[in-house]
């Protein structure tokens, strides 16, 4: 039997067949024959997206190149190159992402399907960079969409969790070549929290992680610098971190304790090189996340709500949360549609149990206002997207439009848009 895993290892589907197409006129043959298909970029979501007994699409071994407008300031590129292909591809022109998330193992394609962000007050997510896409629908036919042409088809292409096409190149607004540097403090959460705004409004890019059971946070800035001797050293895999987690799962009283030490060892460092070598980090560790986003106002009281509530219900959450800045969009189904937010993520080492602890803190992430990444954990139902995102009707008149059969749909999508069949 085919067996496909996503990347933590919570989800694994049993696809009728695995097709890695090599060329459009193949995807689009694949696409028009499949009774149900799902498209899978890197597999690193959370949530049960690219489930499927159908056929499952990869489009890794798409062919394709990147191709720089004359202006220098969009790019046209494959939207099965992982993220760590297209910034390296886009360095070698002089070009750089204007931001980027924690790591770059992720395909394009996924990574703006679900709205995949990195941090900054005045820096969208990834899928805010997409001007154009060219499509394969599920009927097999092959478009070209922007903002005047098919621009709904475009407005819902965006952020579509692969629900209304097969996106095979894509439009994205790039940089001229940017250099950063990053500094890492431990830094008191108290003091941190206290001035989140003016933190946020002096930082290009400023985000904290926080073990719940411990009063510093660990804060790394970064900012464009002038191209200098690089110090991009490789990040060695933390066999320290790997034991503690070890320790935790085998006795989850000891997390506090074990959190607060570790805290305790963190050192400061700073480093400098091309942006697309600082922004990724390495994650050795498999873990499960659920990440809410909640209105920019509400972040320092979710953050301590959440923290609250793991201490007082003594919760052996045993990675650090992960709090960031994002800017607001008009992207339908986008989380941030209605102005910046903060976003706030929960992780769990994968050897421990994550789903009562996450329906937990979810509640209290809902109460701040959150809306929750896409791609990672989260409960809501058809009538959670249509209370939180009022665009989602227009989102789901599209997928109709384009896919009356639901041939794109899987498990999870109908519990999502199962209302717009
Ligand atoms: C270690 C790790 C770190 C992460 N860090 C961040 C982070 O810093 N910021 C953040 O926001 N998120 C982060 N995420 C979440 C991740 O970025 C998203 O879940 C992202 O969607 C995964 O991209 P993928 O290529 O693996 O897509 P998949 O998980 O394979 O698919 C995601 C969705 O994209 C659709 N899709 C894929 N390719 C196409 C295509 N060509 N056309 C149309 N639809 C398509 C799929 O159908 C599916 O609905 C992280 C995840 C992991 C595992």
């Amino acid at each position: 039997m085919t067996e496909w895993r996503n990347w933590s290892g919570s989800v694994v589907a049993h696809p009728a067949v695995i097709a890695r197409p090599r060329d459009e006129a193949e995807l689009a043959r694949v696409v028009r024959e499949a009774p149900r298909l799902r498209v899978a970029g890197a597999g690193h979501s959370f949530s049960p997206l690219c489930e499927t007994d159908g056929v499952l699409l990869q489009l890794a071994d798409m062919e394709g190149e990147l191709a720089v407008a004359p202006d220098r300031r969009t790019v046209e590129a494959p939207a099965g190159w992982s993220l760590a292909r297209l910034t390296e591809a886009l360095w070698a022109e002089g070009l750089s992402l204007p931001n980027q998330g924690d790591v770059n193992g992720q395909a394009l394609g996924g990574a703006l399907a679900t709205g995949t962000h990195g941090t900054g007050r005045e820096l969208g997510s990834l899928a805010t960079l997409a001007e154009a896409f060219r499509l394969v629908l599920p009927s097999g036919e092959v478009v070209e969409c922007d903002a005047l042409r098919e621009p709904d088809l475009f407005q819902a292409a965006r952020l579509s969790l692969g629900l209304v096409g097969v996106a095979t190149r894509v439009h994205l607004r790039v940089l001229t070549a940017l250099h950063l540097e990053e500094r890492i403090e431990r830094r008191p959460l108290g003091e941190v929290l206290e001035s989140l705004d003016e933190l946020a409004a002096r930082t290009r890019h400023m985000e904290f992680f926080l073990f719940p059971y411990a009063n510093a946070v660990l804060l790394k800035t970064l900012h464009p610098c002038e191209p200098g001797p690089d110090e991009v050293a490789e990040e060695e895999a933390d066999d320290v971190f790997r034991a503690c987690c070890e320790l935790m799962a085998a006795a989850p009283r000891s997390t506090p304790m074990i959190q607060r030490t570790l805290t305790r060892l963190w050192r400061s460092s700073a480093r400098r090189g091309p942006a697309w070598k600082i922004f990724p980090s390495q994650r050795d560790l498999l873990f499960e996340e659920m990440e809410y986003e909640v209105p920019a106002a509400n972040a320092a009281a979710a953050l301590r709500a959440v923290v609250a509530l793991t201490r007082e219900r003594r919760m052996p959450l045993a990675f650090p949360f992960e709090f960031r800045f994002v800017a607001g969009d008009d992207l339908w189904l986008s989380p941030f549609n209605d102005g910046p937010r903060a976003s706030i993520s929960v992780h769990q080492y994968h050897r421990m149990e994550w789903a009562p602890h996450f329906a937990e803190l979810e509640d209290v992430l809902r109460a701040h206002g959150g809306r929750p990444h896409w791609g990672k954990r989260h409960t809501l139902d058809g009538d959670d997207v249509r209370g939180l995102y009022p665009r989602s009707e227009n989102f789901g008149r599209v997928r109709r439009a384009v896919d009356p059969e639901g041939k794109l749909m899987n498990d999870h999508a109908r519990v999502l848009f199962g209302w717009s069949l």
